[in-house]
């Protein structure tokens, strides 16, 4: 499988393999457009994640053909379990839907990111990994892509460029997308084994954390656990928040009765890593001129639960889809490539404000007991809190049309 790019011009080019980067590359070389995929990483390389794969990340994954692979490493989950700040739970099971598959993945971002770099790269996209792109000039009917491959300056030219750069937001910086580093939210997690009574479920808990934020617990084997903890930003947490690491708030948690109960005997492996989460969609710039952006890097993480997964695998695929049928038409100009940010406001934006306005009732510990109560009390209430946190909440018909 090669990793040498070819040439030097290309009709796409796409920066960051993450997964909203390798989906729109595989989604932009199906249809037969020459795609050039950089990355600064050397694969296959780690991503500090929860590693759990929402049903729509899921539903995205058996699109691109890769349901067998990843499931074979991958740990099942069909349940969700929610823990109250003062300790009550509900138990629900992952909903069933008419758009996505009913059950949940946790996989290392170690395997799984390589796994759809190599699905890219399978149908037909060059990968040029080691690089990091320093530079983008927008001229004329193309942009310029200037980086550092050791120690030595590459230049690559290409007809658009998607950048799928995640939390980083240098490159949208520099060419003027942003004006300001976003507020973002904070995380951190660490793997453990040998974890006590793991089963087919998460747990996501609010009991010893601050508030809006969470605890997690993913099973990714019989008794191994990635475990973690998300900060929100909120008008006045937000520079709470900066004074309180995420790393700071995870030692915390997992010394609480609950956490220190499920991790009597067990061993954490590496590190506890702390990463920022860009939260900023709907308010985020999505295209520039030739310049389409793709997940983390547009924003697209959920402000409620902090996963971005699903939202870079969707819309890496919807612009890939989107840009080869500019390319096949004939219609590829900066105001055709901006009807993406209209696609993406229709399918994602009344979702994203749904979420936000949810975060202000999970700031108070009060609210949040009191809906774990009655959750577990109404059907109908615990399928739309697990349909909430699991960014599976009803969408319109025509967008469910969408993501078959
Ligand atoms: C602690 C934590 C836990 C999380 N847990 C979950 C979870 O359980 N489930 C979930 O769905 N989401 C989770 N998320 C969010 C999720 O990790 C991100 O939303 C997701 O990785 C975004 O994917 P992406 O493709 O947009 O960007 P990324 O996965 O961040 O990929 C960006 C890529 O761009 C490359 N890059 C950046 N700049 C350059 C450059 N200048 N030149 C070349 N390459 C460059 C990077 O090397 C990287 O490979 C979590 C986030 C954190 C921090």
């Amino acid at each position: 499988m090669s990793n040498e790019t070819r040439c030097d011009h290309y009709d796409v080019i796409v920066v960051g393999a993450g997964p909203g980067g390798s989906a729109a590359a595989y989604y932009l070389q199906q249809q037969g457009i020459k795609v050039l995929l950089i990355d600064k990483a050397r694969f296959p390389r780690d991503k500090t994640c929860g590693d759990a794969l929402t049903p729509r990340a899921v539903t995205v994954l058996d699109g691109m053909g890769l349901l067998p692979t990843v499931q074979s490493r991958a740990w099942q989950i069909n349940g969700v379990n929610i823990v109250a700040p003062r300790g009550h739970r509900v138990v629900a099971a992952v909903p069933h839907s008419k758009c996505w598959l009913p059950y949940m993945l946790v996989l290392p971002r170690f395997v799984l990111d390589d796994t759809l770099r190599r699905r890219a790269i399978e149908a037909g996209a060059d990968f040029q990994g080691q690089l990091q792109v320093k530079a983008l000039a927008q001229a004329g009917d193309g942009v310029a892509v200037t980086g550092e491959a050791q120690g030595q300056t590459v230049r690559f030219n290409a007809q658009a460029l998607i950048l799928a750069t995640g939390a980083n937001s240098t490159l949208l910086l520099q060419v003027g997308l942003l004006q300001r580093r976003p507020v973002m939210a904070l995380a951190a997690r660490a793997y453990y084994e040998d974890v006590y009574d793991l089963s087919d479920q998460i747990d996501l808990r609010f009991d010893g954390v601050p508030l809006p934020g969470y605890g997690w617990m993913f099973p990714v084997g019989q008794s191994s656990a990635n475990l973690g903890l998300g900060l929100f930003p909120t008008r006045w947490a937000s520079s709470l928040r900066r004074q309180l690491t995420a790393t700071a708030a995870f030692e915390a948690f997992i010394q609480t009765p609950a956490l220190q109960a499920r991790l009597r005997g067990a061993r954490r492996i590496g590190p506890i890593k702390g990463f920022p989460l860009r939260v900023d969609f709907p308010g985020a710039p999505t295209t520039k001129g030739r310049i389409m952006l793709v997940g983390e890097a547009a924003g697209l993480v959920n402000p409620l639960t902090g996963e971005g997964i699903d939202y870079a695998l969707e819309s890496g695929k919807l612009a890939g889809e989107h840009l080869a049928t500019l390319f096949r038409t004939g219609q590829l100009s900066p105001a055709r490539i901006a009807d993406y940010d209209r696609l993406l406001h229709a399918r994602f934006a009344r979702l994203f404000h749904l979420y936000r306005w949810t975060r202000r009732l999970f700031v108070n510990p009060l609210l949040l007991n009191r809906m774990v109560q009655l959750a577990n009390e109404h059907t109908y209430l615990k399928l739309k809190l697990v349909n909430l946190v699991l960014g599976t909440s009803a969408t319109a018909p025509a967008i469910q049309l969408a993501l078959r």
